[in-house]
């Protein structure tokens, strides 16, 4: 149980937070691509914070034990420039909550360079990290800065610092395996619990809470850096924890259907009203085609006629996913998070473009912009079938589906050739049409092209102690709706299922009730989770 503190010191943040981003209304004013780190007001960005002079870095430096990374001293975008501004622009975050918001940890926050100062006893870089944002040795409370760091916007940045110093913390929880969430199925990715006191609050949970309460009580924050702020605690408190109070998150199913005519409609399964959102693309004639679950932002991932991917939520509205990083000029046929040859444990979001070619972000040595490479070689990728649509399953296996319904499993091999398998016992007399993993990823459900639903069962079996094998077989899932269904997808609560006609059919797991939803030429849907709003738009 939680204790009172709980109750009426985050109170606040939820009332004041929940109202701006989960007050639901479908007249309200919902495309924000304005409201990015381009805003003019925005102070959010390396290219316009200050430097410290010498004589200052020095002294910032000291506090919390950084070695200044080697370069001329120059206020340029250089490794060495970036450390300094972000340890400038921390004296002068400060915020004035009151008194009864989380007293114990307001301390902490008042005074983020002591924060720091107090939970590093060395701070270096390690660019050799491949991938990694910054990693606390928590034995000596050594923080090290990864590549990564230095390709974020200053206050993600500084949020990682926080993160990061919050790890020396011993009573502080550790981190654990993401069930679901942005980057599911990833070790040592996620939070178990938010929790709130200066004793027991997590990395993540720090985060939440520091970019809470800069959002909501900080000083001289432009008003494009609080929603961004607020908006980046509400993601990660969605998105970085295996249990999230209810009281706090109450996360509900929101079901998204797409019409003939392109538009987006958030659909009333009890009521059947349909109330359309309005999305304002930044380029002329362009369309939506297809929509899917986005578990960056629990939202809506959004492709269009134009091959540009989007992600739409309640609170933010419509976005360029990974803005800045995939090119306009680059045409998106499918994106995923998926399992990537010797990733050990973890998840990586990519995209499906031209040429049956797969692209992920990356920052190349040596810089500090990330770019989009490709997931595998020209060489592995010639001899893989050309696929249509992909998706993470159970227990992190990558499944490719090709045109004509073949199953395909990428493998979790560094070497291997080929890299992709055609999985036995997982393949359908009439071919596979689409499928899912589940919300958090613990199953393979597959649609056949002729409707049939069925879902994947796998034998573990251990030969000796090097040697396993798992066979795969498929059972028919009981959810059989009328006509032939062409879409199938697993909300929190409720699972969904729509014909070729367009009629979807939603039902609550472990009954078999159906509720029906007819008409307004539907063409496709999805079950996006939204943490909070204003009113029920689901059965209860
Ligand atoms: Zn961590």
């Amino acid at each position: 149980m939680k204790s009172a503190l709980f109750k009426t010191s985050f109170f606040v943040f939820i009332c004041v937070c929940g109202f701006s981003w989960g007050y639901f209304s479908p007249n309200k004013k919902i495309n924000k691509l304005e409201m990015s780190s381009q805003d003019p007001s925005s102070t959010n960005s390396f290219d316009v914070l200050p430097c410290p002079t010498e004589q200052e870095y020095a002294e910032l430096a000291a506090r919390v034990s950084l070695k200044i990374p080697d370069g001329p001293a120059v206020c340029d975008s250089s490794y060495r420039a970036k450390i300094g501004k972000a340890l400038l622009y921390m004296t002068r975050l400060k915020m004035n909550p009151p008194a009864t918001w989380l007293s114990d940890v307001q301390p902490d926050f008042a005074d983020l360079l002591s924060f720091v100062a107090k939970n590093s006893r060395h701070m270096d870089l390690d660019l050799d990290q491949a991938g990694s944002i910054a990693y606390n040795n928590t034995v000596e409370q050594k923080i090290y800065i990864g590549a990564y760091f230095f390709g974020m916007d200053p206050l993600s940045a500084i949020s990682t610092l926080i993160h990061e110093a919050r790890h020396s913390v011993k009573t502080a929880s550790g981190h654990v395996q993401c069930e679901g969430g942005d980057i599911p199925r990833s070790q040592g990715g996620c939070d178990q619990a938010f929790e709130i006191t200066a004793k027991d609050a997590g990395a993540y949970s720090y985060e939440v809470l520091w970019m809470s309460g800069l959002g909501l009580y900080g000083l001289n924050i432009p008003e494009a850096d609080r929603e961004f702020l607020k908006s980046s605690a509400l993601t990660t408190l969605a998105t970085r924890f295996n249990e999230i109070p209810a009281e706090l998150a109450k996360k509900a199913d929101v079901l998204m259907a797409l019409n003939k005519q392109g538009d987006l409609l958030i659909v009333d399964p009890v009521t059947k009203k349909f109330s359309p959102v309005k999305i304002k693309f930044p380029f002329a004639e362009e369309k939506i085609s297809r929509i899917e679950f986005s578990f960056r932002t629990s939202g809506v991932m959004i492709f269009t006629n134009q091959g540009h991917l989007y992600s739409w939520t309640f609170r933010s509205g419509l976005q360029f996913y990974n803005d800045g990083v995939i090119p306009a000029s680059m045409p998106i046929h499918d994106a995923s998070r998926i399992m990537l040859p010797g990733s050990n444990n973890r998840t990586t979001f990519t995209v499906q473009t031209d040429n049956n070619t797969y692209m992920m972000a990356s920052l190349p040595q040596g810089r500090t912009k990330m770019e989009m490479v490709k997931i595998l070689s020209d060489e592995d990728m010639k001899k893989a079938p050309q696929f249509r649509r992909y998706f993470l399953a159970q227990y992190g296996d990558s499944i490719f589906l090709t045109e004509a319904g073949e199953l395909y499993m990428l493998t979790h091999e560094i070497v291997a050739d080929p890299m992709f398998k055609k999985a036995e016992g997982l393949q359908d007399p009439q071919g596979w049409q689409q499928g899912t993993g589940g919300v958090i990823y613990e199953d393979l459900i597959l649609l056949n092209k002729s409707g049939a639903l069925k879902i994947a069962e796998s034998h573990y079996q251990e030969i000796d102690d090097n040697t396993s094998i798992t066979t795969y077989t498929m059972k028919e899932k009981d959810f059989r709706i009328p006509g032939r269904g062409v879409k199938y997808f697993q909300g929190l609560k409720y699972e969904a299922q729509m014909n070729d006609r367009g009629d979807m059919y939603l039902r609550k797991y472990g009954t078999t009730e159906q509720l029906e939803v007819k008409g307004n030429e539907i063409v496709d849907f999805t079950i996006i989770h939204n943490p909070v709003l204003g009113r029920s738009v689901v059965p209860r």
